[in-house]
This record gives C-alpha cells, sequence and structure tokens, in this order.
C-alpha cells in the first residue's frame, strides 16, 4: 500500500524562545488541531509530531496521543472538536468524510561541527519508534551536557567529526530503529550548505555517514539538483514541509508518497531505508531563499545595495565578488550543488525519482485572483469546492489536465492551476541572498542561464 507522509514540523515551541507553558497552553493545542484537521484535507495520512524531546511538548504528547499502530499514534480528539475548529477557521467541510491523521514521534536537533576553520550547523530530523527512546535520548542529551531545557531545537556541539559520529552510534545503541535524516542539506542550515558547507557527508557526520539512508531535499533543492552530487545517488529522498505553523499554505507544502507493507513504523521506516519512494512534491527550488548566488537590494551598510539595486547569478556567470558592492556573494544552493558535484567527480547512475513541482494550492487560487491572503473568504471557498470535487490537494497533482478543466471553479484558477501542472511557471527574480522568489505563472525560466538583473 502507499502513504503520503509530512514528517517535520515544528510545534510552536522551536526557536529557542524561553516558553511560559500555561499562556500557550490553548494557542498550542489549537495549532496541533489545526496540523490534524487540515492535513486529511492535504491528502497527508502521517505527520510528525515535531519537537518530541522538548519537555513541555513531550508531556502534551505523551498526554494526547494513544498509540494504534507499533510506533503509529493518532490525537484523542474531543467529541466534535474537529469540526468546530474547522468551522472556526472558516472552511465548509463535513470532516467525519476525512480519516484522522496519524503520528510519528519526531523531531529536529542542529549538531555542529567545524569544518575547515570555522563551526558548521547541521539540522537533523529524528524519528523515534516509541516514548521510551525519547526519554532515553533526553538522558544522552544531559549526558553530553546539551542545554535542552529552554530549546526546543537543541545545539549539539561537537569538537570533531568523530565526536558527531560517536553522539550518533550511541543514538542508534539505543534502538537501531531511530531514524537519523539530515535536513533541508542545501540551505546555509543543512550540512551541505552556505559559504563552508561539508564537500562529503563524512566530512561532518564520519563513519555514521553509513546509517544515512535518505535525506531531506528542502524548499531549496529538487532531487535534479540534489542527483547532481554524486553520494545523493544512492540515497532516498524524502520532502517534508518543514512548517514552522499550520497554514493550508504550509502544512504539507512539500510530502512523500511512499509504499509500505504495514502502516507501522517499522515498515515505514524499512521503507524509507531501501528507497520505497513513490512520488515527492517539491516547492520550485527558484522559490527558495538561497536559490541563486548573490546579493539582494536594500542590503545594509557595509554592502551599500541601494533600494532596486540587485544582483544574482546563475553557476556559468559567477563572479568571484559582487560587481556592485565588490563584497563575497551569498553562495545559492544551485552553484553549491554544482561545486560539491565537481569535488566528489565520478557520477554513479542517477536512479528515477518520481517529483513534481508544485506551489500549495491556496497560494495558485490567491495568485489567480489577485489576492494578497492565502486566508480570504474566496479563496477558502474555491479551495474548498476544489477539495470537495477531488477528494484532497495531493490527489490533484496526480490529476489528468482534463480532471482540472472540468471543476466547477473561475476559469482563470483554472488556467493557472494547469499552468502549475504543466510547469509553465517559475519565481522571479529568483530566491537569493534570503529573499524568497516571486511567483510567475505562465513564465517558465531557464535557471540554469538566468543572467545577472540589475534595475
Ligand atoms: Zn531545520
Ligand atoms: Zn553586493
Amino acid at each position: 500500500m502507499e502513504i503520503t507522509f509530512d514528517l517535520h514540523t515544528h510545534s510552536g515551541y522551536a526557536g529557542g524562545a524561553s516558553v511560559g507553558i500555561t499562556d500557550k497552553k490553548k494557542r498550542l493545542r489549537n495549532r496541533f488541531l489545526d496540523a490534524s484537521i487540515l492535513s486529511p484535507l492535504k491528502g497527508i495520512d502521517f505527520l510528525g509530531t515535531g519537537d518530541c524531546q522538548f519537555k513541555p511538548w513531550l508531556e502534551f504528547l505523551e498526554r494526547n496521543l494513544e498509540e494504534t499502530a507499533n510506533g503509529v499514534f493518532q490525537f484523542n480528539f474531543l467529541e466534535g472538536e474537529r469540526q468546530e475548529r474547522l468551522k472556526e477557521l472558516g472552511i465548509d467541510i463535513d470532516i467525519t468524510n476525512f480519516s484522522e491523521p496519524k503520528y510519528l514521534l519526531q523531531t529536529e536537533v542542529i549538531f555542529t561541527s567545524p569544518i575547515g576553520k570555522s563551526r558548521k550547523k547541521a539540522h537533523v530530523l529524528i524519528l523515534f519508534p516509541s516514548f521510551t527512546e525519547i526519554h532515553e535520548f533526553n538522558a544522552l542529551l544531559d549526558k553530553w551536557q546539551v542545554k535542552h531545557e529552554k530549546m526546543a531545537r537543541p545545539f549539539i556541539l561537537n569538537n570533531s567529526a568523530e565526536e558527531v559520529q560517536s553522539k550518533i552510534f550511541q543514538l542508534k545503541d539505543l534502538n537501531n530503529h531511530i531514524e537519523i535524516i539530515p535536513a533541508h542539506v542545501m540551505t546555509p542550515e543543512g550540512v551541505y550548505g552556505g559559504n563552508n558547507g561539508a564537500n562529503f557527508l563524512k566530512e561532518f557526520f564520519g563513519e555514521a555517514e553509513q546509517e544515512i539512508f535518505a535525506v531531506e531535499t528542502g524548499l531549496s533543492a529538487d532531487p535534479r539538483i540534489l542527483d547532481m552530487i554524486p553520494e545523493m545517488n544512492t540515497r532516498a529522498f524524502i520532502s517534508n514541509a518543514d512548517a514552522h505553523s499550520s497554514g493550508l499554505n504550509k502544512i504539507g507544502r512539500e510530502f512523500t508518497s511512499l509504499k509500505v507493507n504495514q502502516q507501522t513504523y517499522g515498515s515505514i521506516i524499512e521503507s524509507i531505508r531501501k528507497n520505497r519512494v513513490t512520488f515527492t512534491g517539491e516547492l520550485h527550488p527558484s522559490e527558495g531563499r538561497y536559490f541563486l548566488s548573490g546579493h539582494r537590494d536594500n542590503r545594509k551598510q557595509p554592502f551599500l545595495h541601494l533600494k532596486g539595486q540587485y544582483c544574482y547569478f546563475s553557476p556559468k556567470q559567477e563572479p568571484k565578488s559582487c560587481p556592485i558592492c565588490k563584497k563575497p556573494l551569498t553562495k545559492g544552493v544551485l552553484n553549491r550543488a554544482y561545486e560539491i558535484a565537481d569535488i566528489q567527480g565520478t557520477k554513479t547512475k542517477v536512479p528515477i525519482r518520481n517529483y513534481r513541482n508544485i506551489v500549495p494550492l491556496v497560494e495558485v487560487i490567491a495568485h489567480s485572483l489577485s489576492l494578497k491572503s492565502v486566508k480570504s473568504k474566496k479563496v477558502i471557498s474555491i479551495y474548498t469546492t476544489i477539495i470537495q470535487e477531488l477528494e484532497n490537494e495531493v490527489h490533484l497533482w496526480q490529476k489528468s489536465i482534463e480532471e482540472i478543466a472540468s471543476l466547477r471553479i473561475p476559469e482563470k484558477t483554472k488556467r493557472e492551476i494547469i499552468e502549475v501542472m504543466k510547469g509553465n511557471f517559475s519565481f522571479l527574480p529568483p530566491g537569493h541572498d534570503g529573499v524568497y522568489g516571486k511567483l510567475a505563472i505562465g513564465k517558465k525560466i531557464d535557471v540554469e542561464n538566468v543572467h545577472e538583473v540589475s534595475i
């Protein structure tokens, strides 16, 4: 059977702020409720809990989740709670037609280790088979003197790749089914990304590299870009939303479909390790904030970029420094991938990866209506019509153009959904130096041949 998951979420505690649990309680429950209610509309069957080792959140999860199959949990809703919350969100759908999502215990931590002369951070997803291992993991964090009492996404500091390796092995010794997945690997906070990224997984993870069976593509890369890197070719790619809030444009904005034997934790992990991924939905990499190398406009001192003056570069044209301010450019994901591919050299056989670049449906609808807010009544009403006809959003991206054409929604919205399905869209200007790309439907760019732009 096939399942669809989004295994990278956050509780609302992430970001490291110190937390007053009492005043946050209702908001956090609502956030979790929203994810539980909206993900079935998106077509997501399995969600990550986010931040599962963080004590206040761990308590919430232990109190509210029930194990319904091995390592798979469901949320204990109050009677009528789902429908009521959906109404509050302005969505007029009978929720009893949708099954409840299932949860896997998941968190994200930040390992640090020196690469060359500077300190490198790498965000890493961890999946746990049960609450027991989470408590054991917390004991390990104490032993490693990690400050995790106030950090939902703790920093695990290391002085060498051997130290990272030893800690990952200690974690795997708790239970070999604990899964370690490097997150958004090409972003500056991912293992390969930024100006001091690793050129090989081994440079950061040491021998524990052998325990890495899958990586998360992240919002600013897709399989085409990651497969340029030879050591990626033997690994599974999974896509997750990494949502810090639970809107319809956030939860499940990237997702993974996977073939499994059973809907249990063990079976899901086995399928990830064996790369039985059947499909991933990926945002267009040119939307990502670090897609191309460059400098954004209106940069503050000492960069001296005037408002309206910016530059970005494709790999073939990247100069040593910025022609406007002469400082080093902020390295883009695409250029970094070319760089690592060159360093790693010999290519292996690239597996077939079935994926599609997508735009969250509410964003396409809002764009087609020239509306800024994806939460506006009109957007939600069209969204509701589509979901009622097509079952969920994941299904939409796997439908034929004829099926979209027969939907009873405004013509312009229909046209724009079809353009996205055909891949006839891009982000202009593309994301660079921390700025998101801007959606342009009906325009396709050849990302490897974009020209320097300065206006
Ligand atoms: Zn992260
Ligand atoms: Zn500059």
